[in-house]
């Protein structure tokens, strides 16, 4: 039988954990903040957003927002956000992305402190996870996935990982964090030949390709941990299915992440994780 991997169980003991730190840091007049940066009203920006701030001020992490118009000027959201990350009372940012097409990402990105970025988008943070050196911190949706890996007690050393995609969000990241627990790690792409094949032949296979479905019952083995990284959503912008065939790993490979339900759930629980660590070096 399919053990579903669910994320629920690993939010739960992540915010068990954060509640005590908060009230640790509380005691000492510390209050975890986190900036929220937004730009435009793209409804997955949005709902991302409401679900951060609901699920931080239920733990005890506050949140400032900042909401900019889609048509802002690319220095004038680079000064905004270094000013945002000089904002002592803030100890983690959260910038929405992707950014408008105008906008290029990488200058704005500079102006963020590498002690405030909380999801690992700056230089300076993919140069600890790149390196293997425990500095900054990595990408909220990569850490999700070896987190949900370790609660479920997933042995990693010596196996052998396939990530299918190899952006800087998630496929790239979470590869160099399977490489630090000593897996053996392959990063497939479009140009990658003969792919299910070689997802076939993986032990944890990362699916995070951005195609609804596409890892099929041709890429699996019995034997395998899948974790669906997926996220995609119907016209009314709910989630309706990962990247993952839900249905025929079902019964069919011995653990996989359902969406939703899975990465997602624990990919914020990570970046309040992280805003609280944040908060906990000053
Ligand atoms: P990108 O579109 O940036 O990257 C997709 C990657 O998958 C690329 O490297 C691409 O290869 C590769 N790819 C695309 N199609 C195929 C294919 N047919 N075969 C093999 N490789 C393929 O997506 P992201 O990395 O940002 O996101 C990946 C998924 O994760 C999406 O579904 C997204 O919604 C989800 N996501 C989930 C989050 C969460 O918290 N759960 C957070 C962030 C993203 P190439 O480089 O050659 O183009």
């Amino acid at each position: 039988m399919t053990q579903i991997l669910k994320g629920k169980p690993v939010l739960d003991a992540l915010n068990e954990k954060l509640k005590v730190d908060i009230e640790r840091l509380n005691a000492s007049g510390i209050y975890p903040t986190l900036g929220i940066v937004r730009v435009g009203e793209k409804p997955e920006d949005v709902a991302y957003e409401r679900g951060v701030t609901k699920r931080a001020e239920t733990i005890g992490v506050n949140v400032k927002n900042y909401l900019y118009s889609g048509n802002i000027e690319q220095d004038v959201l680079a000064e905004e956000l270094k000013k945002i990350s000089n904002d002592d009372t803030i100890h983690g940012v959260l910038l929405l992305r992707p950014l408008p097409a105008h906008i290029d990402e990488k200058i704005v990105c500079r102006q963020l402190a590498p002690s405030k970025d909380v999801d690992g988008i700056t230089v300076t943070s993919m140069t600890g996870v790149y390196s293997g050196f425990d500095f900054g911190y990595p990408p909220c949706t990569a850490a999700a996935c070896i987190e949900i890996l370790k609660f479920y007690g997933i042995e990693l050393k010596g196996k052998r990982a396939v990530v299918v995609g190899r952006s800087l969000v998630v496929g790239k990241p979470v590869a160099m964090m399977l490489l630090k627990e000593d897996a053996t790690v392959t990063i497939c792409h479009t140009k990658t030949v003969d792919l299910p094949q070689i997802c076939k032949e993986a032990d944890i296979l990362i699916a995070a390709s951005g195609q609804a479905k596409s890892i099929d019952s041709r890429y699996f083995n019995s034997e395998q941990v899948v974790i669906d990284v997926g996220i995609n959503v119907g016209d009314d912008g709910n989630i309706i299915c990962g990247d993952v065939d839900f249905s025929a790993a079902d019964g069919n490979v011995k653990a996989v992440t359902p969406v939703p339900g899975g990465v997602g759930t624990v990919t914020t629980a990570i970046l309040l994780k992280h805003v609280v660590e944040a908060a906990g070096k000053r």
